[in-house]
């Protein structure tokens, strides 16, 4: 066990709050990617490629047509038109997936749909509009360049272009591209496992009512769906009393990369999360300057990163978003920004902060101006659903004028129209 700077803080309050930036950075330390792992290209959506992608192939692998009409020499064409139609023979017709066999001679036309190889012979495609066609004579009233309506060999993709770098999120037209040069299988970071203890005596499970002074857990189900956001999954979900045997041996059990705690993360009685990860391994940082989330805790524990989230639902939102997210989205390869929108807006009202420490404001957009939403507890998780978004105030900040621009953290992308 590694001495720690954080003593047993219960019933004393902290002595000291860590800045959010240097907590920040700490995560940063610890978070290095995942190993990668092969999965089938069907199932690469979202995932984040660990490898180069090289083209070994040309697409398309033969000069195609872009026009349903007729395939001939462009040559033969020149001085067609509506007044000077001009005739050619009519030898076959060629449909995509075939190959015209034989080879076209001077005088001679091929009927052609998009996407058939261009028969030998060839260099040009009339389209059908110039064109009329009886008792297997074709008469052209236009002329086309050759070339005109050709798809060469490899116009889509060469052969030995680069496509992807390592770090790429992979995006569905990735995946027909892949497709597209045979590959059936790629190479992307693996996904993140993690772990969410879920402590208090006062829970119940998601699904169950609370009766008496019970009540449900509301942190799992969002943090599950924060994991996922960020390129995470499951690995295990425990629910435990405040029972500080219970407690230490689920950290020493559970699997997964990366472990969360939620409840009993700050200097109570019953709060034994931090005491425990410094018994049990290493405890980088208790407390940080920060409204809500200040009774957050970060430890190590048989290599893996250990978050002590406190257990109101808004500051447990908010330290997630702030610290795990960011190890997460660095364990899975991805790029470690937030993933909301930001957007400026003229501040309706006020927003108060403290020397010292990062606030995270709720608000709601009203007719294109930010508004604080009023119940701001950290208890008070619908104060997240009335917002649109937040307002990270900095920590060498009293505060925001009314009618300052701000920068909105969206909690939803804006959706455009098409
Ligand atoms: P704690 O961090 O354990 O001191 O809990 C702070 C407050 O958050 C208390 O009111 C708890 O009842 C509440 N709380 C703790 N865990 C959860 C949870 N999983 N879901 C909803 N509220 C919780
Ligand atoms: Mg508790």
């Amino acid at each position: 066990m590694i001495a720690s700077p954080f003593g047993d803080v219960r019933m004393r309050g902290f002595t000291h709050r860590m800045e959010v930036a240097r907590f920040q950075d700490l995560v940063r330390s610890h978070s290095a990617p995942l190993d990668s792992e092969i999965v089938p290209v069907v199932e690469g959506s979202d995932r984040i490629l660990s490898e180069s992608v090289v083209s070994l192939v040309d697409v398309p692998a033969f000069d195609r047509s872009a026009m349903d009409g007729y395939a001939l020499r462009g040559e033969e064409t020149f001085g067609a038109g509506v007044y000077n139609p001009l005739t050619f023979k009519v030898v076959g017709e060629v449909t995509p997936g075939q190959v015209f066999d034989g080879k076209v001679g001077a005088g001679a036309a091929v009927r052609i749909m998009t996407g058939a190889p261009i028969p030998e012979g060839c260099d040009a495609v009339l389209m059908a509009e110039y064109t009329r066609e009886e008792d297997g004579v074709m008469t052209a009233t236009e002329a086309v360049t050759p070339g005109r309506h050709v798809g060469r060999i490899g116009e889509d993709i060469r052969r030995g272009t680069p496509l992807f770098d390592p770090g790429r999120r992979i995006r569905p037209q990735d995946l027909g591209v892949l497709a597209s040069i045979g590959w059936s299988e790629l190479r992307v970071f693996r996904r993140p496992s993690v772990a969410l203890l879920i402590t208090g005596n006062e829970l119940v499970k998601p699904g169950k009512s609370a009766t008496g002074a019970m009540i449900v857990d509301s942190n799992s189900i969002m943090l599950r769906a924060l994991v996922e956001r960020d390129g995470g999954r499951l690995s295990e979900l425990r629910h435990l009393s405040d029972d500080r045997e219970a407690i230490r041996e689920a950290l020493l059990t559970v699997a997964g990369d990366l472990v969360i705690t939620t409840g009993g993360s700050s200097v109570g009685i019953e709060d034994h999360a931090p005491s425990l990860i410094r018994e049990e391994g290493q405890l980088l940082a208790h407390g940080v300057a920060m409204r809500p989330s200040a009774p957050t805790g970060l430890g190590r524990l048989a290599d893996r990163l250990v978050f002590l989230l406190p257990g109101n639902p808004v500051s447990c939102l908010a330290a997630y978003d702030f610290f795990v997210g960011l190890a997460i989205r660095r364990l899975a390869g991805r790029e470690e920004g937030w993933p909301y929108p930001c957007a400026s807006y003229k501040l309706k009202g006020r927003i108060v902060s403290q020397i010292g420490r990062v606030d995270y404001a709720r608000v709601k957009i009203e007719q294109g101006t930010a508004v604080l939403v009023a119940t701001s507890g950290s208890s008070i998780l619908s104060s997240t659903t009335v917002a649109d978004g937040f307002v990270v105030v900095p920590q060498d900040s009293e505060g925001m004028p009314e009618g300052a621009t701000v920068p909105v953290w969206l909690y939803d992308a804006p959706v455009g129209s098409p």
